[in-house]
């Protein structure tokens, strides 16, 4: 008989990973993490990919080695379709994996609000293949824009659309505006990069509305400085392959950009769990849901709305914080002892525009400019895993910012096949 818990989490994002972190001395317990992706990855810094600011290896580790000397865990990498919580087994496409705790945490994907067919006109960024997909998209419109003759084509192929006014638009519509004027402005011939004109487009009556209205307001003065026209109160009402409609207004441009809304990660939602309006199960205080006290759910997966009115936001502490959360109610259990409730501790809001601009909120504290930059700098780099990819973002930094230079402005398709007829 198997004495040790079955302990099975799906994902290795920053709740999955934490909560397998947070066992780590817990002998009682042997876990399973499965992930379909191999590599867990700092999200927070994904737009530096699709950016070109970095490379992919240098925001993402492979969950095996960073789990490499915790005896208790083991990796499976594979895709988990649904769970049967009556019979306590995950159906996963290699297999049934049984467990006695199972804590999902599978994140969020977007959502095109009912319009999935603007998907393949406007990316969204979640993952290592989007963000290279959109570089591809951005460095290319340059690229096509230096050898057309046409005016018309050169315009369409300058204007970039990023829909979506929260943290993620703001800092793809501030890396364009950046790259255009000081990145790129020496590299073409034909044409004069810092032309290029970007559009962040936002539906609500501000941008980055999770932070003070003056704080939103110095934000949209960053990103203008940069040559970002930023459009409030404005929805988006179609997506083609050659640009945007708001209304009765049409932007005609040849890269659209998705950072508009997410929805939890849905393949346990659809049986009984209960869900909100975003798919995001809803949890019970201690992150276990409805009458199962050994199915957690943490992270952008889950909808926690018990010390105030509105859910805690999907962002990188609520997850980690909450996957930490989990492996000390395991072990509670496991010592007989009575569960707590979850907290969150707010640490404080940050956003950045540009090379060197930033705002910062940290308790009543309010930072803006270079020194909020710096703030959301330190922070990356504490929060960002594995001691390798920290020095080599740093150096990355570093070297971009006293050059005004991007390194990985590399434009790659996904083409697989030999170039060729062989000899
Ligand atoms: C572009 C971008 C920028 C962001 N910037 C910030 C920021 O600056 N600050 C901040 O705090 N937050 C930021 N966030 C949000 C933050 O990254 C998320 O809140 C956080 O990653 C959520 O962690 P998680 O563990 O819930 O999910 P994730 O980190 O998304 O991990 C989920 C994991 O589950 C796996 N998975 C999903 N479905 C399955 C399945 N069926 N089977 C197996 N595995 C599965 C996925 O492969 C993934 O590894 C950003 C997010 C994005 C996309």
């Amino acid at each position: 008989m198997n004495e040790r818990s079955r302990v099975v989490i799906v994902g290795g994002g920053f709740a999955g990973l934490n909560a397998c972190k947070g066992l780590r001395s817990e002998q009682r317990v042997e876990i399973t993490l499965i992930d379909r992706r191999n590599h867990h990855l700092f999200q927070p810094l994904l737009y530096q990919v699709a950016m070109a600011g970095l490379s992919p290896a240098e925001i993402a580790t492979p969950i095996r080695s960073l789990l490499s000397g915790q005896t208790n865990a083991r990796v499976f990498q594979g895709e988990v379709r649904s769970v049967d919580f009556d019979r306590r087994i995950v159906a996963a496409d290699f297999g049934e994996v049984p467990y006695d705790y199972l804590l999902l945490a599978c994140g969020a994907r977007h959502s095109y609000f009912g319009h999935n067919d603007w998907e393949p006109f406007a990316p969204g960024l979640k993952t290592i293949e989007q963000a290279t997909e959109i570089r591809r998209r951005v460095l290319s419109a340059f690229e096509e824009a230096e050898r057309s003759p046409d005016a018309g084509v050169r315009r369409r192929q300058l204007t970039f659309v990023v829909v979506g006014g929260g943290p993620t638009g703001v800092e793809l519509a501030g890396a364009i505006g950046e790259m255009s004027r000081f990145t790129l402005a020496r590299d073409f011939r034909n044409i004069d990069s810092k032309l290029a004109r970007i559009f962040l487009v936002e539906a609500g009556p501000r941008i980055l509305p999770m932070f003070s209205e003056a704080m939103s307001g110095r934000a949209m003065r960053d990103l203008e400085n940069l040559g970002v026209q930023v459009w409030t109160s404005s929805r988006v009402s179609k997506i083609d392959s050659s640009g945007v409609e708001i209304g009765s207004e049409r932007i005609e441009a040849a890269t659209v950009l998705w950072a508009a809304g997410v929805e939890a990660t849905r393949f346990a939602t659809a049986s009984e769990l209960p869900t909100d309006r975003q798919g995001r199960v809803i949890v019970n205080p201690d992150l276990s849901v409805g009458e199962y006290r050994n199915v957690f759910v943490a992270g952008d997966q889950a909808c926690f709305r018990h010390h105030s009115d509105r859910p805690l936001p999907g962002v990188a502490p609520v997850a980690l914080q909450q996957g930490r959360f989990v492996a000390q109610a395991i072990v509670r259990d496991l010592n007989g002892q009575p569960r707590a409730e979850f907290q969150y501790v707010d640490k404080g809001q940050l956003a950045t525009i540009g090379r060197s601009r930033a705002i910062a909120t940290i308790g009543r504290w309010n930072f803006r400019g270079f020194f909020a930059w710096w703030v959301w700098l330190v922070v990356h780099i504490y929060y960002l895993t594995g001691f390798r990819n920290r020095f080599f973002v740093v150096v990355s930094w570093a070297w971009s910012y006293f050059t005004f230079r991007r390194g990985a402005r590399l434009i790659v398709g996904k083409e697989w096949r030999n170039e060729g007829p062989r000899g």
